[in-house]
């Protein structure tokens, strides 16, 4: 698996307009785009650093993943996803290296990107995400 960077990192929060507010009076760079995401019941914000995003996730139902996490840890960093260039060879092959995926084969993220988790239980605690971006697959 070759990854280029990381395309984002994924922070729970537990008020989006709040956090907006925030990340954008430190970063001094404004949100560019706030999406809904059913499939994960979320809302989320992105900013641009350099080839990287900052994601920031609010939970839009109390039993969904996002809840559930700053339940049990509270707001803060939720996962990192790296960028890849084709991900379902990405997934087969650290599935054939033995870490255990929470997502078998791609499915629709944010911002157009094809997103799937790896199992934290398998990566030492973090829950990593594989991306690809269809519009530069080769
Ligand atoms: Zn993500």
């Amino acid at each position: 698996m070759t990854t280029s960077h990381i395309e984002h990192i994924g922070i729970a929060v537990k008020n989006l307009q709040e956090s907006i507010q925030l990340y954008e009076h430190i970063l001094g760079v404004s949100c560019y785009n706030v999406e809904e995401i059913p499939d994960q019941k979320i809302r989320t914000a992105f900013f641009q650093i350099g080839q990287t995003k900052i994601e920031l996730m609010e939970s839009r139902d109390p039993e969904g993943p996002v809840s559930k996490f700053i339940k049990r840890k509270g707001e803060g960093v939720h996962h990192i996803a790296f960028a890849v260039e084709n991900l379902a060879d990405a997934l087969g092959e650290v599935e054939a290296k033995g870490f255990q995926l929470i997502d078998k084969h791609p499915r629709q993220g944010a911002e157009g990107l094809n997103i799937a988790f790896l199992h934290p239980k398998s990566t030492g605690g973090v829950l990593l995400e594989l991306c690809e971006n269809p519009s530069i697959k080769k």
